[in-house]
């Protein structure tokens, strides 16, 4: 029977069962569509990351004696949306099947769903054979539970996968070394050149312009670094095993003027497009701390394991659990817009000049810039969820929304009211300073908390436990940051106040 099957953009798996062996009936589709490039605004670097990785996705399939539809950007039968897309090709190679693999984003999948019912041929939905955990495996796992709690997933994953056990216990005696993952980068040890790319993409910018797809950010032409084939996402992995995993627990949340990517293995778009998968880079990290234990702390390698075995699965899992309410929770009630600066990067903050102007030139920001500097600055300011999520899913290559989603709505913006975090991550300058140089070239004073030279983040944070004080009122981890509030002094708490409501009314200001 002659089958079309789709693959999506995100659906990068060459080691899916689908492509064992060359089937004379099968017939892949893959389309570089409007529909996808538009639905949020999104970075350059991360629609040109999306195509070039597609494109050798095909070629490198294709090489092997599969057979594949692919339609450019700019090809003039390309429909540039999925419904009219399935329905001509099915009709143009008179398929009498029609297979797809189970998408991860929610919009898709009702899509997909709503597609197949009106088709006139049999369909049917397989996995993507990508992840660790089936999509419902985490709300199986937390049934009848009030509080999910990623360390105790996190542990049924080591347990059940058997990753880093001995005789059913954590190797090295201890599930999670997150206290020695906390140290600041002061220039030493020094950091490896990093593994990127020279690749000439100025024949696919030029496409992408004139099929119209509306996009923001900085692009080098001929200097496009991102791993887009399999074998440059195998060397990058490759490269952080090799430089970087040896300190990565160590500097995780570090951030610094000069180095935007410290020890990170920048794997999340191989990750998130499916080029390589989980198994396949933990397996690799752990052959490889394995063979170097004499060089390598059991830290560094836990640290990492944790966000992809952990973290990544579970935000997964939240995100099944949880869509389609999801996307519009705003349990703090947050309802201002987004800063002008966020599209600049133009801010007399330095660390948001820093973490914002690197994202929109890089189309990256590590974890903790996300979520302490730039998300931070968000919730204190109490802007909209939905303009953050927008913003995020726009920026970041590697953001898909279950991963970007569960991590901006959930983690740092409080938005689910303590679905992901139990408490909202929330700081001052001191924070900041504490795990950087941003502080020392700033405008600000990060030790002061009024007056103009005063760094804006402190007004911010104790403006924002005083409005939000009655959704904190029964959690119990907000309970010290509480304590604190109700012993400041009024008139001093009156003037933090007095400056948060200027900045928030003028951000573009400071
Ligand atoms: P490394 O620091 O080298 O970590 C290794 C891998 O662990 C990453 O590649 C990633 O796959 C995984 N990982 C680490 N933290 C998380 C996490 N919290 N959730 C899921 N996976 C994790 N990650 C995305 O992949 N897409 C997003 O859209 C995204 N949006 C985020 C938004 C916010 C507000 C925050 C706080 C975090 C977000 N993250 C997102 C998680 C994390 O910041 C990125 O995965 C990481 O910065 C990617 O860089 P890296 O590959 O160098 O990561
Ligand atoms: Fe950021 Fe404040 Fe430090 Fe300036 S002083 S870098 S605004 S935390």
């Amino acid at each position: 029977m002659k089958t079309l099957r789709l693959v999506l953009g995100d659906q990068l798996n060459q080691q899916h069962s689908w492509f064992n062996k060359v089937d004379d009936n099968a017939v892949y589709l893959m389309a570089e569509m409007r529909q996808e490039t538009d639905y949020v605004k999104h970075h350059i670097q991360k629609v040109t990351a999306f195509f070039l990785a597609m494109r050798s996705f095909k070629d490198d399939l294709e090489g092997k004696g599969h057979r594949f539809i692919y339609l450019d950007i700019g090809n003039d039968r390309n429909p540039q949306k999925l419904e009219e897309l399935i329905h001509q090709t099915l009709e143009d190679i008179g398929a009498e099947k029609f297979e797809y693999q189970l998408p991860d984003e929610y919009r898709l999948d009702v899509q997909l769903k709503a597609i197949c019912a009106a088709l006139p041929v049999p369909t049917a939905a397989v996995d993507t054979e990508h992840f660790y955990t089936q999509r419902e495996e985490l709300a199986q796992f937390f049934k009848g539970k009030k509080q999910l709690v990623m360390e105790s997933f996190y542990r049924m994953m080591r347990k059940k996968h058997d990753i880093m056990m001995v005789n059913g216990q954590p190797d090295g005696g201890k599930w999670n070394y997150d206290q020695s993952n906390r140290k600041k980068w002061k220039g030493n040890p020094g950091i490896p050149q990093e593994k990127g790319f020279k690749k000439e993409v100025g024949s696919l910018l030029a496409e992408i312009r004139t099929a119209g797809a509306t996009t923001f950010g900085h692009i080098d032409e001929d200097q496009f670094s991102w791993p887009t084939s399999r074998a440059d996402c195998l060397s990058v992995l490759d490269h952080f095993c090799q430089e970087l995993l040896v300190h990565f627990g160590d500097y995780q949340d570090a951030m610094h003027t000069r180095q935007k990517y410290l020890f990170h293995s920048r794997l999340s778009f191989a990750m998130n497009s499916k080029i390589l998968s989980p198994k396949e880079v933990i397996d690799k990290v752990l052959e490889h701390y394995y063979a170097h234990t004499e060089h390598i702390a059991i830290s560094q390698v836990e640290g990492f394991v944790r966000q992809i075995l952990g973290w990544r699965e579970y935000m997964r899992g939240i995100y099944w659990k949880e869509m389609p309410g999801y996307a519009h929770l705003n349990k703090l009630e947050n309802h201002h817009p987004l800063p002008d600066f966020f599209w600049t990067g133009n801010t007399k903050m330095n660390c948001l000049k820093h973490a914002i102007g690197q994202s929109l030139t890089d189309a990256y920001a590590h974890h903790i810039q996300r979520l302490m500097v730039i998300g931070n600055y968000a919730l204190l300011t109490q802007v909209d969820p939905d303009q953050v999520d927008a913003w995020y899913l726009g920026v970041y290559i590697d953001a898909i929304e279950w991963v970007e989603i569960t991590n901006t709505r959930g983690m740092s913006q409080f938005a689910d009211g303590g679905i992901v975090a139990t408490k909202p991550y929330v700081s001052s300058a001191n924070y900041i300073n504490k795990m950087g140089n941003y502080c020392s070239g700033c405008a600000y004073k990060h030790t002061q908390k009024v007056g103009e030279d005063a760094c804006p983040f402190n007004a911010l944070y104790w403006n924002f436990l005083d409005a939000k004080k009655e959704h904190f009122k029964d959690n119990n981890r907000m309970a010290m940051m509480m304590n604190l509030l109700h012993k400041k002094d009024k008139a001093e708490l009156q003037e933090l106040k007095e400056r948060a409501q200027d900045i928030m009314e003028n951000p573009d200001r400071f």
